[in-house]
Parts: C-alpha cells; sequence; structure tokens
C-alpha cells in the first residue's frame, strides 16, 4: 500500500470550511456549564459529513442529547483497525467577545474549540475525505469517533469503547504536530479529621478538628515538596499533589467537630491509586501515633489513570513515519500534563498515540488554532492509516 500514500492530497478548502462549520455549532458541555448546548446539533453535523464521505454512521447516546457519533470505513480484509478520535464538546464562553466566530486572520482560525479540538476533527474528517478521493482502500477498518463530554466525565469514548473494538487510535489532541507518548493521570482524594464539638469557652472538652487537619497539611506539604524532588518521568515530570479545597467547623463560638479537605494528586505513569493512597495513608497513622486524639479518614473518589505508549508500538511507528513524511523531518517524541480519553482506550487494550495541530488558548478567552497544522495533520493521518491498516 506505500503507493497509495502518494496519492494523498488534503482538500485545504473543504477542511477550512468544514471547521469553520464546527466552530459555529455551540457544543458547549451542559455538565460543565450549566445550560451549555451539548453535543446534540454538532452530532447531526458530524453524522452528516461522515455519510457524505461514504462512511457508515453510527451514534451512541448513554444520555439524553449526550451524543457521540462513528463513522466506520470497512476494510477489505486482513488488516488492522484504527480508530481516529476526537471529542466536539468544548469548555464554556465566559468572557470571550465570539467565541463561534470562526474568525480566520494570519493563518489562524478563532473561536470555542478551534484548537481543544475541533480543528482535530476537522482533520480527521479532511484525513478520510482525502483517502476516498485517492480511492485507497484499506485492508482494516479505519474509524472516526467524533465523542461528546470529553472535558467533563469522557461519556463519549467510555460508551464507544465496549461497542466497537479496534487494534488502534490515534486521539487527536492538539500536540503542536508532535507525538505524545505519555500524559499524566490524577486521583481525587478526600481526607477527614473528626473531633469533638464542644462550646468555645470548654477548652477541656473540645477537640479541634481543623487543628488536627492543620497537622495533616503540614505532613502534606513535606510531601508534596517530596513528590517533585523524584527522578522525573522523561516525558511528563514528577508527580504532584495541591490542596485544593478545605471546609471545617460549623461556628465561631464551637470546636470543630469535622475537618474536610480535597485533594487532587496527579500521578505519573507506572504510579498506581495503592501506592499514593499508602503515601498519604502514612501522614495520618504518624500523627495517630504521635496523639490518641487525632483521627483522620482518607478516601479516594475518583481516579484517571495515567498514559503510556512504548515509542516501539506498531502505531507510534506509523505515524512517525506518516509525520516524517509530511513534515520532512522526525516528529519529536513528548508527554503532556493533562488527562485525555487516551488513557480510556489504553486501559481498554487499545494501543494508542496522540498527536494534534498546533494553536492556543484550550479554555481561555482567546482561542485559534494554525489552519496549516490541521491541514498537515489530515495527511499525517491519512497516511498512519495507509501505513497501520495496510
Ligand atoms: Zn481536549
Amino acid at each position: 500500500m506505500a503507493g497509495e500514500a502518494a496519492k494523498i492530497a488534503i482538500d485545504r478548502d473543504w477542511v477550512l470550511a468544514t471547521l469553520a462549520r464546527l466552530i459555529r455549532i455551540n457544543s458547549v458541555n451542559p455538565t460543565l456549564v450549566p445550560g451549555g448546548a451539548g453535543e446534540a446539533e454538532i452530532a447531526a453535523f458530524v453524522a452528516g459529513a461522515l455519510a457524505e464521505l461514504g462512511m457508515e454512521v453510527d451514534t451512541v447516546e448513554p444520555e439524553p442529547g449526550r451524543i457521540s457519533v462513528l463513522g466506520t470505513t470497512r476494510g477489505s480484509g486482513g488488516g488492522r483497525s484504527l480508530m481516529w478520535n476526537a471529542h466536539y464538546d468544548t469548555v464554556g464562553v465566559e468572557g470571550m467577545a465570539e467565541p463561534f466566530s470562526a474568525d480566520f486572520r494570519d493563518g489562524r482560525m478563532y473561536g470555542r474549540g478551534a484548537y481543544d479540538m475541533k480543528g482535530s476533527l476537522a482533520a480527521c474528517l479532511g484525513g478520510a475525505k482525502a483517502l476516498r478521493d485517492a480511492g485507497v482502500r484499506l485492508r482494516g477498518d479505519l474509524l472516526i469517533a467524533a465523542v461528546a463530554d470529553e472535558e467533563y466525565g469522557s461519556l463519549g469514548t467510555t460508551s464507544i469503547i465496549p461497542r466497537r473494538s479496534v487494534d488502534a487510535a490515534i486521539v487527536t489532541e492538539p500536540t503542536s504536530l508532535q507525538v505524545c507518548l505519555a500524559h499524566k493521570g490524577y486521583l481525587w482524594i478526600e481526607v477527614e479529621t473528626t473531633g469533638r464539638a464542644a462550646h468555645g469557652s470548654r477548652f477541656q472538652e473540645g477537640i479541634d478538628a481543623n487543628m488536627r487537619m492543620g497537622r495533616f497539611l503540614a505532613g502534606l506539604d513535606k510531601l508534596e515538596c517530596e513528590l517533585r524532588s523524584r527522578p522525573p518521568h522523561p516525558l511528563v515530570g514528577p508527580p504532584s499533589l495541591h490542596a485544593a479545597m478545605m471546609n471545617g467547623g460549623s461556628g465561631l463560638s464551637t470546636y470543630a467537630a469535622r475537618s474536610v479537605l480535597q485533594i487532587e494528586r496527579r500521578s505519573v505513569p507506572g504510579e498506581t491509586e495503592a501506592r499514593a493512597m499508602a503515601e498519604l495513608q502514612a501522614i495520618a497513622d504518624r500523627l495517630a501515633a504521635e496523639d490518641a486524639t487525632f483521627h483522620a479518614t482518607l478516601r479516594s473518589f475518583f481516579v484517571r489513570e495515567p498514559f503510556e505508549v512504548s515509542p516501539q508500538a506498531a502505531i507510534v511507528q506509523a505515524v512517525d513515519r506518516a509525520a516524517e513524511a509530511v513534515l520532512g523531518r522526525p516528529p519529536l517524541h513528548v508527554g503532556d500534563t493533562p488527562w485525555m480519553d487516551a488513557a480510556l482506550l489504553a486501559a481498554a487494550g487499545v494501543e494508542t498515540v496522540v498527536i494534534g495541530p498546533h494553536g492556543a488558548g484550550a479554555h481561555a478567552v482567546e482561542e485559534w488554532v494554525e489552519v496549516d497544522s490541521v491541514v498537515r495533520l489530515a495527511e499525517i493521518l491519512a497516511r498512519a492509516a495507509i501505513d497501520y491498516c495496510g
């Protein structure tokens, strides 16, 4: 199939027009931002575009209006299957002058989601169009997953994983056309110290839960420094944590009976939830051994695993070759710090890599994507599919 790659030509005008239409559709995540438009309208648009490209179209709707769309081009048989994945929900638009303008100037297209990550979805559609225009028939299946709710709970990718098994996936979160092989995970943890409520004048009876939380925080502060001094993961750096939110006590003239702290712990590939929790439990155990009135309970209530793929993985090598052909040099291998749907696919046994366009302003008041990088991403995706699916 190597000769097929030479026939790939991206329809730049079509990709730009498609990107503009995607940006003009409000798809603010309604769980993240109450009143957000959700994904129904953009799902209908993407389903239409996939059908026009001759792909089989399938939708999943695990909650009303939270629709994800799957486009499939069946292979002729005997090749490996590949999914291109892009989320089309966005964060909110507060403070943005013209969030849905799709203004195009100086090679950049502006608007909410341009960079995170409708540029990526436009590239996926443009890549599929280039394969069709070139008359390429892959041996393995090619899927485009346009997914809902990545910015909150990943309903979209979670609901498509059990429906369609694939050998590999390319998650197209923006990376400035670098090949991302790892990202961090995170745990949300609640720590509760308990004391004894008493009138503020009766120190003999009160046990101050807030003061006890202070002791825990002092230990946490030391652990936080220690985490950052560990040998860093070569692509994503060291683990970290922060004491994100606190709440304790019930009134000024009352000893606090209860104090609650919520911690976010960012994890690196190779770390486990059990190990991260044991490090925190050790602080509480030491404080309890020092003072019998110290009582703390810890629990993790949300966990997102870190992600890592070997540079030797077949999908990584296919993307490397495709990117080198398009960029004229081998792409950089990088890590990234935010969590992505890549971790869900990898945990489901799908060999996954991340590559996406260049731009700026994810979650900020001015967001743009560099359209040249969107067009080049489309070509990289098409060439990687020819290489990987055969
Ligand atoms: Zn994103």
